[in-house]
């Protein structure tokens, strides 16, 4: 018995926690990458102005994961794809795969998509939008669920990946994000304005195995990720695929992964041709090699992670009559709208009064928080964040997990305007959302940090 005994104390001392305070080489990193490109024309994602399917590829399209595991043992995986975004049915499943699959929860899976315009449509999501008939959604139905396939086996092959590696953290700049909002007699308009807010910042993680090799570097922008109109019609990437590609060639042992972050309100600038998107890509591109080259700050564990998903009120929506008076408006994305909202009405006996948006936070100890938001999230919330818990340990990405709706701040709900809830009748919501918006979501991001904080 004895034997036992010692055994046991042997096993008690080996599952001790570490240190907390872990040195930065105590992490394993994997990385993994599968290509999405539509083998078939389909319908491309972004702009109700599109005629007809896609018409091939410029540039292949991707779904890439880093996994990471810190010195407890304890793992979590990043999802970046050049999608417009991961839909919520399509998250929800593949989140309920990883978790049965991997035994990965679902605070420590992150679904962040580039916004590319030049995607295919996934799921229900904009189909207010889109002149598409049947057999174009049964297509877009089969596709997204092969989607839902190879995001689980990217997971799974992230985390077969996991090898000893080093993180570090810093951040570069790229100025071609442009406000898109201005204010005229007509009310807010979209068009490039100058003085508008817009956030420059680039953040990097730099993942690196033995004796320093480079194998996964993560880097972000705030900007939408339409250099490309609703007049291109072959499927790529945009800028932030060219970035990625651009990386790539750069460093072919690495896999460069782009996170979108609060770019709701900017476009690059200018915009309208490929050309224009790989100049971008490229700047953006050697942005972030300029800081992989310089000295960045080393990430610590242990990695902590939070997630809620919370109810986040619209402003009151209009009653039966309203609905069937816009069922004759002139405007075809207007009669949808209504059409949907009434078929809504007559299935529930009411539209919905709330949205529940998932909310997610990442903390490398004191060294790195990482903020996941749904949505299209507008910058004001990246700045305002940035003021509250200081710039340079953080990261605020958007497009993660579920893009459903604009998220405008309070000064740009009551501007109005695209993101202050016009955007909402292609998204299929009821209406704008409520007021309380930002105050809802921002003291939920503070008590998620407090939470990921804890020790
Ligand atoms: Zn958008």
């Amino acid at each position: 018995m004895t034997t036992i005994r010692i055994s046991l104390a042997l096993l008690v001392m080996a599952t001790l926690p570490t240190p907390l305070h872990a040195a930065s080489g105590s992490w394993k990193a994997g990385v993994a990458k599968v290509r999405i490109t539509p083998e078939k024309a389909m319908g491309m994602a972004g702009y109700a102005a599109r005629k007809h399917a896609s018409e091939g590829t410029l540039e292949d399209i991707y779904v890439k994961a880093l996994a990471l595991e810190d010195q407890s043992g304890r793992r979590a995986v990043l999802v970046t794809s050049d999608l417009l975004g991961f839909p919520a049915d399509s998250a929800r499943r593949v989140a309920d795969r990883a978790q049965k699959d991997y035994h990965l929860p679902r605070d420590r899976l992150v679904l962040n998509s580039s916004h590319t315009h030049a995607g295919p449509v996934l799921s229900r999501t904009l189909s207010v939008a889109y002149d598409m008939n049947d057999a174009d959604w049964a297509a877009v139905e089969s596709y997204t669920r092969e989607l839902d396939d190879k995001v689980v086996s990217v997971i799974g092959a992230a985390l077969k990946d996991l090898k000893p590696a080093q993180l570090s953290f810093g951040h570069s700049e790229a100025g071609f994000a442009m406000n898109r909002r201005a204010k005229t007699e007509k009310g807010v308009v979209m068009t490039p304005n100058t003085a508008g807010p817009v956030d420059h910042d680039v953040p990097i993680l730099r993942v690196e195995g033995k004796k320093g090799a480079l194998r996964g570097i993560v880097f972000g922008y705030a900007c939408h990720n339409t250099t490309l109109g609703g007049d291109f019609y072959q499927f790529n990437g945009d800028y932030a695929g060219f970035a990625q590609e651009w990386l790539e060639r750069r460093h072919p042992d690495a896999l460069a992964l782009f996170v979108a972050g609060c770019g709701a309100d900017a476009n690059p600038n200018p915009r309208g041709t490929p050309e224009l998107a790989r100049q971008h890509g490229e700047e953006l591109g050697t942005a972030v090699d300029k800081a992989l080259a310089e000295k960045l700050a080393p990430i610590r564990g242990p990695l902590k992670s939070a997630w809620d998903q919370f109810p986040v009120a619209f402003a009151p929506s209009p009653g039966r009559e309203e609905w069937e008076k816009r069922l004759q408006d002139p405007n075809i994305y207007i009669q949808r709208h209504a059409r949907m909202m009434l078929d809504i009405l007559n299935r529930d006996g009411r539209l919905p009064a709330e949205y529940p948006y998932p909310l997610q936070v990442w903390r490398f100890d004191n060294d790195l928080t990482f903020i996941a938001m749904a949505g299209e999230v507008v910058v004001d919330y990246d700045l305002r964040l940035k003021k509250e818990l200081g710039a340079d340990r953080l990261w605020v990405a958007g497009y993660s997990n579920d893009v459903f709706a604009y998220i405008p701040s309070v000064r740009i709900l009551q501007e109005g305007g695209y993101e202050g809830g016009g955007a909402m009748i292609y998204y299929g919501q009821p209406g704008p959302f409520a007021p309380s918006v930002e105050e809802m979501i921002i003291g939920k991001i503070h008590e998620l940090v407090k939470r990921a904080g804890s020790r």
